[in-house]
């Protein structure tokens, strides 16, 4: 069983309704024991910020599913909400990001090939990944930092 951390957002149409609707799916995939969800946060756009405001959230999931078989499960969820975007970090219906994944050991897993690059490169410079990411697991570190200080360090 791995245990993947996925970051969810959506700023385009009824987002929570996007986001809710992607979590019902996953949650009923055989493959897919549990998960669980942050608080839905409203967050500002990051990267091109000439867009609507976001809802973001982070699910902890605890899956049989290799990764590439996870990614493959949340891509067609993106294409059920019908995602569109035309900009980089532009305007979308709903983005899926794995962004950390332990294995059955509680290692951090390493994946960087043509489709996924695990841990996602941008996850620890995100405030919209880690203060959902917090809430989910407040002892969470990575390399060495602790992520209530990454939080404060982004902040100032
Ligand atoms: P984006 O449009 O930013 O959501 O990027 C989608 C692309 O990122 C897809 O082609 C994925 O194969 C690739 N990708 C690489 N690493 C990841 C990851 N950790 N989670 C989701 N997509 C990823």
């Amino acid at each position: 069983m791995y245990t993947y951390y996925i970051s969810v957002g959506s700023n385009i149409g009824n987002r929570r309704q996007f986001i809710m609707g992607a979590y019902d799916s996953l949650s009923i995939h055989p493959q897919v024991h549990r998960i669980t969800s942050s608080s839905v946060m409203e967050t500002e756009p990051w990267g091109y910020t000439e867009q609507d405001v976001f809802l973001n959230a982070v699910w902890r999931v605890s899956s049989s599913l290799e990764p590439h078989d996870l990614l493959d499960v949340l891509q067609s969820l993106e294409c059920e909400a019908q995602r569109k975007r035309d900009i980089h970090w532009g305007p979308r219906t709903l983005d899926l990001d794995i962004v950390y994944a332990l294995s059955d050991d509680g290692a951090c897993m390493y994946i960087n090939d043509a489709r996924l690059v695990i841990p996602h490169p941008y996850f620890w410079d995100r405030l919209f990944v880690l203060e959902p990411l917090m809430e989910l697991d407040k002892a969470f570190t990575y390399n060495g930092e602790s992520i209530g200080d990454r939080i404060q360090t982004l902040k100032k």
